[in-house]
Parts: C-alpha cells; structure tokens; sequence
C-alpha cells in the first residue's frame, strides 16, 4: 500500500530584542559568560513581578502579518505548570486562551500552509552537564519566543524544509530574529495514512530539532517508523514525544504525550491583557517590510534570477540597498548584478560577506549609471567600484583623476579594429562562415589592443558593420 505523510510544525523563534520578555535583563544576543543576564524576576525569585515588554508584541505582529495571520486585539498570558531544573518559577508563561496572531497562511512552493496560531511566550533556561554534575545557566530564562503552529498541512520533508527557509529569511529581512543556529527551534508532529484517506493516523512528536538536515533526516526515520509498523505489525503506535539521536539517526521515546490538563493552565494575573488599538497596529503595519512574496514577484518582473532573488530576500541591507539603486533611477536587473557578484567577488577577496558591504546607494549608483549611459566601460566601472569599497573614493573624482572617461574616437577604434582583423584570419574566416561565437574572440582582441578603453558598445556596432564588408 502507499502511505502520504501528514506533518505539523511547532517552530520557536527567538526574537531579537534588546531585553528580555519581562524583565530589563539583556536579550538573546547579550550574554557571554553563564548567568550574566539574570535578575531576580527571571530567576523566579519570591514576590517579582513580570512586565511586558512592549517591542515582543510589536515582533510578533509582524511575524504575524508576514503569515497573513488575523491579528488579536486582545490577547493574554497564561501560566503552564510544570517542574525543570532550568524552569525556576516551575511554570512558563505563555498564551492559550488568547494567542496574539491566528489564521495565517503561507505558501511553500505549490503547498498552502495553514498557520493555526502564533504565540508568545518565555524561553527555559539552559541544563549544562559535566560529569556527574549539572549546572544551570538562567540566561535564556525569560528570552522572549513566538511559536508558530501550523496546521498538519505538510506533505514531504522538502516542504517542510522549504517553509523553515523562508521563515529563515522573512524573519531575518524584517528584523524579527536573526535565526542563528540555535534560536530556531522545531517540534515535527508526524503520521502518515494510506494514500487518499481523509482519516489522520496516530501521531508522534519530534521535540527540539534545529538543523534542516537533520530534521530531514529525522521525518524519513520517523516517516518509514510508522509506515513499517502499519504495513508489517512491528509495533503498536502510539501518541508520544521522541527525541531524534543524531549519531544512530533513530527516533527514542521520551515520554508519553501529557495532554492540556497535565500542565493545569490558568490565566496569569500578573499581567494585564494587552489591547491592540487601530493606531498601533497601523504603526506597526507602517514598519512592516514589503511583503516577502510581494518582493520577490517585483523582483522576478524586472528580470532578476532565482537565485539572486533567495540571496536578497534574504538578506534585508542587500535587499533595501538594491530598493534604494533602483529608486535612484538604475536599472534592477543591471544593479542585482553589480551587487551580487560585482561587490560580492571585490569583498571575497579579502575574506568578507556581502553582508559586510560599505556602500552608500548614491555612490554605487553613480558607479552603474556611468557604465550604463557608456561614459565609461565596464572594466573601468569595476575598477572604480573596487576604489569606492576598498578605499572609500569619491566614484567621479576617481574617474577623472584616473581619466577612464577619457573617450576614445571611432577613428582609433577603426583603426585598431583593422589590425586585429588582419591578425586573426581564421577567426575572421570562422564567422563569415556562420560561425556566431568567432565574433566573441574578435571582439575580446580589440577590447585587449584598446587596453579597456573606448566604448564596448561602439565597438561591437562598428566591428558588425566591418565584417559584413
Ligand atoms: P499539542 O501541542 O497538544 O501536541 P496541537 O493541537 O497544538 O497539539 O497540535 C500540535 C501540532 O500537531 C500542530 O502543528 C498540528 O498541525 C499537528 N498535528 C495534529 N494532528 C496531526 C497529525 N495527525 N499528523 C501530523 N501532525 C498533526
Ligand atoms: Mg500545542
Ligand atoms: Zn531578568
């Protein structure tokens, strides 16, 4: 028989605030040595209070609007009960009644993936373990999280795969969560069912996955588990939580699912609700970065490729850099290239990422427009660009200085173009008898004998019109 995969997702994210989600303690990015960021409110001393930290709801609005989620504009903490060394209240704080986002969508490939909730809610401290000792390190306690929960609308690892990437790169373009290792965390609900069933199976819970290979690796084990044990009676399955082995690349048991009631829920009254008016929402919809998808069909029309298009998506200061190029009047497919593999090859060299560009737009547009208009060429465009990055040059003072604008007259380049014709026969031969590519070698001799200088375009029109002579 052939079975479909049904999977679920539980993705936390760190968000990338200054502070934590109740206290001032630093956030995620702050600590450096264990118990650098704690406080007596995040290490759940007796009598402290928490207070809501402002910029959390403002994150997870955001997140929620990238998902096309509904917003709540009333939404309200909980307390969910339960004992862990690295818990020190021996609750978490976290939403069930009334979660800030709900109903989204988003699409992955040609999937649609229901968004059931977003919610926010308190990181645990971290257990580190040496020997026959354990330690607790309470700088993660209280790290603000939102959780995503999707609807089991999954279907193979590569969409779940593919919906982590893109939650990679809308969270990072809209400044949610930088998603470094680590702060990115997956609990997979699997089961699978006999193909064109509408019933779901029995479902099991892979808690804590971070690496997209792994979590492949994780969904093909665990997949192949519960088809072998309907197909074959290896086993009775049953609803629980596993943990995936990375060495065995198995799936163990850890515990039997707790339900709702194991963790008594209530409403937490230390906090208020938290009401979300028409001006604030309008206030956090303003500083909502362009829709993603919406971004990248822009980019797409104006001819930009796939795979450029996944770098700057990804990448919100290259992305807003190219945005600000083309707002000054350049060419997007043109600048997509001067950026991604124009800058990008100049930083290589010396060991950096086009993350570390330093550019301001007006310059490297002056860069690219001198080159487009064919007031210089090509090469000299890279050399400047290569003075304005490495060196921080004005472009135009650099181009006069270096006099790349210098023009070269036809009369030169007819003349040079008649002494690469006469030694390079066969070439010549080559093309006029149909052969398109010997007009390339032509050309990158004349390019040589001009030294860079003189207009490409120019050339190559003159170069045409001598050889049909
Ligand atoms: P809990 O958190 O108590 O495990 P939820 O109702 O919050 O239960 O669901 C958790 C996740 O499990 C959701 O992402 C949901 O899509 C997924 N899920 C529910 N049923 C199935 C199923 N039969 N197969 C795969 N995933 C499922
Ligand atoms: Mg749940
Ligand atoms: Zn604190």
């Amino acid at each position: 028989m052939n079975y479909e995969l049904v999977i679920g997702l539980e993705t936390h994210v760190e968000l990338n605030t200054q502070s934590k989600i109740f206290c001032s303690c630093g956030g995620h990015s702050s600590p450096k040595e264990a118990n650098d960021c704690v406080c007596p409110a995040c290490s759940g001393m007796p009598g402290m209070l928490p207070v809501m930290n402002k910029r959390v709801v403002e994150l997870a609005v955001t997140a929620g609007l990238m998902l096309n989620c509904e917003i709540s504009r009333y939404t309200t903490f909980d307390k969910k009960n339960y004992y862990y060394p690295d818990l020190p209240c021996a609750y978490q704080i976290t939403q069930l009644n009334h979660p800030i986002c709900t109903n989204g969508l988003v699409s992955v490939g040609k999937r649609d993936i229901r968004i059931k909730q977003i919610h926010m809610e308190e990181d645990a401290g971290k257990l580190v373990h040496e020997g026959k000792f354990s330690f607790v390190d309470f700088n993660r306690t209280s790290v603000p999280l939102i959780e995503i929960v999707t609807q089991p609308d999954f279907r193979s690892a590569e969409e779940v795969v593919a919906y982590l990437t893109k939650l990679k790169s809308m969270f990072r373009s809209g400044g949610i969560s930088e998603c470094e290792e680590g702060a990115m965390r997956c609990d997979i609900n699997i089961s699978v069912r006999p193909e064109g069933s509408e019933e779901y199976g029995v479902r099991t819970k892979i808690k804590n996955m971070s690496s997209l290979e792994a979590i492949e690796r994780a969904i093909r084990y665990e997949a192949q588990r519960h088809i072998d044990a309907l197909e074959f009676e290896t086993e009775e399955l049953v609803q629980e939580t596993r943990r995936f082995d990375d060495v065995s690349g198995k799936t163990f048991a850890m515990r039997n699912k707790e339900t709702e009631a194991d963790y008594r829920y209530f409403p937490d009254a230390n906090l208020m609700p938290i009401i979300i008016d028409d001006e604030w929402l309008e206030q956090i919809k303003s500083a909502k970065p362009v829709a993603i998808d919406e971004k990248a069909d822009a980019y797409r029309e104006a001819g930009i490729s796939e795979k450029e298009i996944e770098m700057l998506i990804g990448n919100f200061k290259i992305s807003k850099l190219l945005d600000d190029v083309i707002s000054l009047g350049c060419n997007a497919k043109d600048s997509a290239a001067w950026i991604l593999t124009d800058c990008a090859g100049i930083l290589r060299k010396d060991g950096l990422l086009l993350s570390d560009l330093d550019i301001t737009p007006e310059a490297l547009s002056l860069v690219i427009k001198q080159v487009a208009e064919g007031k210089i060429n090509r090469a000299a465009g890279k050399k400047v660009l290569i003075a304005v990055i490495e060196d921080k040059v004005d472009p135009m003072e650099f181009i006069k200085k270096n006099s790349l604008d210098a023009k070269v007259d036809e009369g030169a380049i007819t003349a040079v173009i008649a002494k690469v014709i006469e030694a390079n026969p066969t070439a010549v031969a080559d093309y006029k008898g149909g052969k398109e590519k010997a007009l390339q070698a032509i050309f990158g001799a004349c390019m040589r004998e001009l030294k860079g200088a003189g207009d490409p375009a120019t050339l190559k029109s003159l170069l045409e019109k001598k050889l049909k002579d």
